[in-house]
């Protein structure tokens, strides 16, 4: 199995995916520190040098090497680099690509249809599986592997003419305590109050993606197409609980939720629900953390 990486953070998760397919991998990236990475985990670890990010000349790199490795699938993360390059990588080589993996099981995966279903899919390899970042435990690196350097060289199709780092934001997708903002918080200042029962509890704050994606009021948002969090409790404040963000919390151990609205759909996947309004409740409940 050919496992492939991206990111440093998603080696220890794609490890772990593939060990549940094969004992046989062999590992390729295309940046030293996700090298670096996967030399814990991996006996043979190729770094690809191709080059910035640009999935035509990725693939084509990737479809090389499987060849060359003998390969009978490849893993790799389902994100928008994920995607992009198993896409194209599954046309080159013609075969079948399942994206957003949330479990792999003897002979069947299970992927999570835009986080309003899951869908079951007979697994028949060869295949590229790309796992949803988030729903797999994280291996602990026992190897200690050799990295080989290869050199690929493609006609590039994309040619980077500036590269602007985002703005990163509080990594919610690791914090053991997670309170999220939606709708209900009205005004950008407010997000205060949030953070300060976050800290009493060490955790941190997230939001709903129209505070992230219309009104920007940070860069990342929770949910199905923004960060999947698990953690120990997720508090949602002023969040109605819609089918794409629910999607992004519902492995959380502890689900609580704070709305003015009973019928808010939230109160439907929350293990514990305070009804009433957020600038009342809040207040009290940093109150009584800092009384305890
Ligand atoms: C393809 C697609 C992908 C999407 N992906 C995501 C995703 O990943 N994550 C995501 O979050 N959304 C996602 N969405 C958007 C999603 O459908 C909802 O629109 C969004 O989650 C709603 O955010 P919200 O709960 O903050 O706002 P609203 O739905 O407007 O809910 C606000 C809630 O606050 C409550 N409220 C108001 N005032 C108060 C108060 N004073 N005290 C207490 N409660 C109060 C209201 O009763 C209401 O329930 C996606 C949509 C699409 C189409």
């Amino acid at each position: 199995m050919l496992v492939v990486a991206f990111e440093a953070k998603q080696v220890a998760e794609n490890f772990s995916a593939s060990s549940k397919l094969s004992s046989d991998l062999v590992f390729a990236c295309f940046d030293e520190s996700v090298a670096e990475e996967g030399k814990k985990f991996f006996k043979e670890v190729y770094l690809i040098k191709a080059g910035d990010y640009d999935p035509f000349v990725y693939s084509e790199a990737l479809k090389e090497l499987y060849n060359e490795v003998g390969a009978k699938g490849i893993l790799m993360e389902s994100s928008a680099k994920g995607v992009a390059v198993a896409s194209m990588l599954s046309a080159k080589l013609n075969i079948r690509c399942v994206s957003d993996v949330k479990a792999i099981e003897d002979n069947y995966v299970k992927r999570s249809a835009l986080g309003a279903a899951e869908a079951k899919v007979k697994l028949e390899l060869p295949a590229i599986i790309c796992v949803k970042p988030g729903s797999f435990e994280k291996a602990e690196g026992k190897e200690s592997g050799e990295v080989k350097v290869v050199e690929k060289s493609f006609e590039r199709k994309i040619n980077l003419l500036e590269f602007k780092e985002k703005e990163k934001g509080a990594d919610i997708s690791e914090a053991e305590v997670v309170v999220c903002a939606g709708r209900g918080v009205k005004k950008k200042e407010d997000l205060a109050m949030l953070e300060e029962l976050a800290k009493l509890l060490n955790g941190a704050v997230g939001v709903s993606r129209p505070l992230s994606a219309d009104l920007k009021w940070m860069p990342n948002w929770v949910g199905m197409s923004g960060i999947t969090v698990k953690p120990k409790l997720y508090i949602g404040v002023g969040v109605s609980g819609q089918i794409q963000h629910v999607a992004g919390i519902r492995d959380s151990k502890i689900i609580v939720a704070i709305n003015n609205d009973p019928k808010a759909p939230i109160f439907e996947n929350a293990d514990y629900g305070i009804v009433g309004d957020l600038y009342e409740v809040v207040p009290k409940l940093i109150e009584k953390l800092k009384q305890s």
